[in-house]
């Protein structure tokens, strides 16, 4: 049966692969971004998901289209890094409000749908990051693993509603959003990754549609780290 699917931040890397999966199972999948182009079939959304209103107007957009939102997966994330000392306190909390804001203010649109309909799914992506931490980007960082606190104790809240609540934690991806790395970064990253290689977009949409099918029913407030091995042990 088709769902309606909401993915913020859509239009590209790990977002557009996880539009393109669920679109691939035959699901209506609505992508709010700011104004990039979205994976053929998804329907496109122009959205700042860190303004509250755009992001209520984004909602009731995609409701009238598709009907109540089955699957909310708060994908949209920016980095801007810089070493604490240097951040300036516009830096860190720009990064906050699309990263951790934004998932706040989708997560409560589809909320009263979800305990009406008593089933949902809402996934966020967070990072790995969130868990090691990482040098020069103590903002990211810091949205990222609040995204596992938000993310935990919605699970508790909606749980009896049987909507479940999980996070899907991503090492490097090869995206728009790491291209700001060093080379040496990246190179010290890949070294310490067990897999030694970087992740593609589709390894990560596969987390996510799992966690959104029948058969992860049984699981909530779960972080799940698609990182090959680069964060083990946090
Ligand atoms: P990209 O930069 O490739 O894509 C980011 C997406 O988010 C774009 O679709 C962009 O759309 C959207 N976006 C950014 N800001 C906003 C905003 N204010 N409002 C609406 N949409 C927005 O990044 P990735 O695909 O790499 O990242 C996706 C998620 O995965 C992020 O949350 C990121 O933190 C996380 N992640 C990525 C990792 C990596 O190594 N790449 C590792 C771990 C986690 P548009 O520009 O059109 O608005």
């Amino acid at each position: 049966m088709q769902r309606s699917i909401l993915v913020t931040g859509g239009s590209r890397g790990i977002g557009a692969a996880i539009a393109r999966a669920f679109l691939e199972q035959g699901d209506q999948v609505a992508v709010a971004q700011r104004g990039s182009e979205v994976p053929a079939g998804a329907h496109a959304i122009r959205c700042d998901v860190s303004d509250p209103q755009q992001v209520a107007a984004a909602f009731k957009e995609a409701r009238e289209l598709h009907g109540p939102i089955e699957v909310l997966v708060n994908n949209a994330g920016i980095a801007d890094n810089m070493l604490l000392m240097g951040m300036r306190n516009e830096q860190f909390f720009r990064v906050l409000a699309t990263n951790l804001g934004g998932s706040f203010y989708a997560t409560r649109c589809v909320y009263p749908d979800m305990v009406r309909m008593s089933r949902g799914r809402i996934i966020f992506v967070s990072s790995v990051a969130a868990l090691r931490g990482s040098e020069g980007m103590a903002n990211y960082a810091a949205s990222k693993s609040a995204l596992i606190g938000l993310a935990r104790s919605l699970a508790r809240e909606i749980g009896p509603r049987n909507v479940t609540v999980n996070v899907v934690a991503p090492g490097l991806v090869s995206t728009d959003l790491a291209k700001d790395l060093s080379e040496q970064r990246r190179e010290q990253i890949i070294g310490e990754t067990a897999l030694r290689r970087c992740g593609t977009p589709e390894e990560v949409a596969s987390a996510v549609t799992w966690l959104a099918s029948k058969d992860a029913g049984f699981v909530t407030g779960a972080v799940i780290p698609v990182d090959g091995g680069f964060g083990m042990g946090h």
